[in-house]
Parts: C-alpha cells; sequence; structure tokens
C-alpha cells in the first residue's frame, strides 16, 4: 500500500496493458482515475473489479486523448477529487499497418494525435500540481518501435520514438522536483491493439494468420513468448516507488529480448 494518498490517472485503461497498471497501481492503494473507450457495462465491471483490489477510489472519465481540452478537463476533474494528480501514465495509442504510398493521412494525425501530442498535454497539464506537491511519477507506454522499425508502420514508429524524446526533455526539465519521467517499451502484448493489426499486416505482406503470429510477432522475439500486460505493469509500478527516484528519463524495454536481438 505504498501508493496510500497519491493519485493517479492512466489513459487507456478500460483494456490491455493500460488496465493492468490501474489494477497495479490501485493493489498498491493509489486512488486511480481509469479512461479509455468501450461498452459502459464493461467499463463499470472492470471499474468495479480495480476499486476492489486497493483501499482507493477508483473512478472513470470518457476524455478523448485525443483531444486537449477533453485532458484538461480529465487532469482538472482528477486534481479536484483527490489533489495531484500524482502519477500520470500516458497508456492510450492506436496502431494503423499500411504502407507509406497508401497511409491514409487522416490516419496519421490520429496515431500522432494521441500516441504523441496526448502525453504532451497530460504532461503540461499535471507537472504543475506535480510540482507543487513536490513528487511525481510520469510513466509513458512507448513500444519496441521507439527503438527499432517495422515496415508499414510509419505513423506509429514515428509517434513512439518521439515520446521517448518528449520524456527525456521532460525529465530533464524536473529532475531536481522529485519528479520522475520515463517510457516503459514492450514488445508484442496479446491485446486488443494487435488482434485489430493481423488482418492488415496479413495484406500488407500476404500472409496467413498463423504466419503473421509466428513469423511476424513472435519472430521478433527471442523468448518467443508474448508479453502480458502484468509483466508491463510490475515495471510501471516498481517506477512509482520511492527507491526508482533516480530513474528518469530512461526507456526500459519489456520486449522478450527484442531490441536486444
Ligand atoms: P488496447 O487496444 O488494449 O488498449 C488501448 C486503450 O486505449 C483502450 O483502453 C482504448 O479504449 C484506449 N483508447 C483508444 N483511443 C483512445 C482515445 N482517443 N482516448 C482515450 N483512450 C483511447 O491496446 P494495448 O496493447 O493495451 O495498448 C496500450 C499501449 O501500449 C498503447 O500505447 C500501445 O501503443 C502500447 N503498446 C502495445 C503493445 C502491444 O503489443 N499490445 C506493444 C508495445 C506498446
Amino acid at each position: 500500500m505504498f501508493l496510500n494518498g497519491k493519485s493517479a490517472i492512466v489513459t487507456g485503461s478500460t483494456s490491455g496493458i493500460g488496465l493492468a497498471v490501474a489494477r497495479a497501481l490501485a493493489g498498491a492503494g493509489a486512488d486511480v482515475m481509469l479512461n479509455g473507450f468501450g461498452d459502459a457495462d464493461a467499463i463499470e465491471e472492470a471499474r468495479a473489479g480495480v476499486a476492489a483490489l486497493g483501499s482507493g477510489e477508483v473512478l472513470y472519465d470518457a476524455a478523448d486523448v485525443g483531444d486537449p481540452a477533453a485532458i484538461a478537463a480529465l487532469v482538472a476533474r482528477a486534481h479536484d477529487a483527490w489533489g495531484g494528480p500524482d502519477i500520470i501514465v500516458n497508456n492510450a495509442g492506436i496502431q494503423h499497418v499500411c504502407g507509406i504510398a497508401d497511409f491514409p493521412p487522416e490516419k496519421w494525425d490520429a496515431i500522432i494525435a494521441l500516441n504523441l501530442t496526448g502525453p504532451f498535454h497530460m504532461m503540461r497539464a499535471a507537472i504543475p500540481h506535480m510540482r507543487a506537491r513536490g513528487w511525481g511519477r510520469i510513466v509513458s507506454t512507448a513500444s519496441a518501435h521507439s527503438l527499432v522499425a517495422s515496415p508499414n508502420k510509419s505513423a506509429y514508429v514515428a509517434a513512439k520514438h518521439g515520446l521517448v524524446g518528449l520524456t527525456k526533455t521532460v525529465a530533464l526539465e524536473t529532475a531536481q522536483q522529485g519528479i520522475t519521467a520515463n517510457c516503459i517499451s514492450p514488445g508484442y502484448v496479446w491485446t486488443p491493439l494487435v488482434e485489430r493489426q493481423i488482418p492488415d499486416t496479413m495484406k500488407a505482406r500476404g500472409l496467413t494468420r498463423e504466419r503473421v503470429i509466428d513469423d511476424v510477432l513472435l519472430a521478433a522475439q527471442p523468448t518467443k513468448e508474448f508479453v502480458t500486460p502484468e509483466q508491463v505493469a510490475a515495471l510501471a509500478l516498481f517506477l512509482c516507488r520511492d527507491e526508482a527516484k533516480a530513474i528518469t528519463g530512461a526507456n526500459l524495454s519489456v520486449d522478450g529480448g527484442w531490441t536486444a536481438a
């Protein structure tokens, strides 16, 4: 319960990695603001499940992280409810698989807006509150694609590389204020985001579903296993500990050895 009295916003926490991070933070005693899209009943079920893990309050906010005004309102809501936010986890993200010549410009704009500009607005809104309390943790879910590229993922690769640059800069600007800013870069995690890109990868590379899973996804990772959301969440939770205060400006891989290879 080392996060008792601390508050967190986890964007994109209605499924996948974000939900696992929210569960970990709530389990350590934090008040948590869930965010993301989905069926209302499923979201309420997820919210109640997260709340049952800890002693803090768990709320849900439907802010579109591609919309700066919605982000300002999300941070203000968390601040009014609990003070802070002390922890922000920039996790909401989308992907689109398509070769550069056919890549739809509106998909480029949406991916950059959510995966890169959203974290910028989150940090911009939350850091003054963290500075006021002299403590803050910023954790952003980047990707192995923040370090290495794959064909047909131009916007995603560009956004994730940019997120690392943003995080390093913010780490330097907050280094003496009790605040850390880091990225976690997972390899392939079996979530709706990965499932949704399989048909487009089949089309772009002319492969069957099984070959995409074995020869593209699992082939990237020397462990030949998918990373789990809980493995990513364990690192996010560690970064929120006081013992992790010297870790800032880092981009930490949880990728089954992908980027070592
Ligand atoms: P997911 O699709 O399960 O979760 C994405 C979350 O973002 C959902 O809660 C969704 O509702 C939310 N979301 C989507 N658009 C949003 C918007 N406009 N505003 C607010 N929320 C929005 O996917 P995931 O795999 O858990 O992805 C989470 C993060 O992890 C993403 O940033 C993704 O790029 C990153 N990531 C995933 C993998 C992987 O293999 N799954 C690998 C590396 C990095």
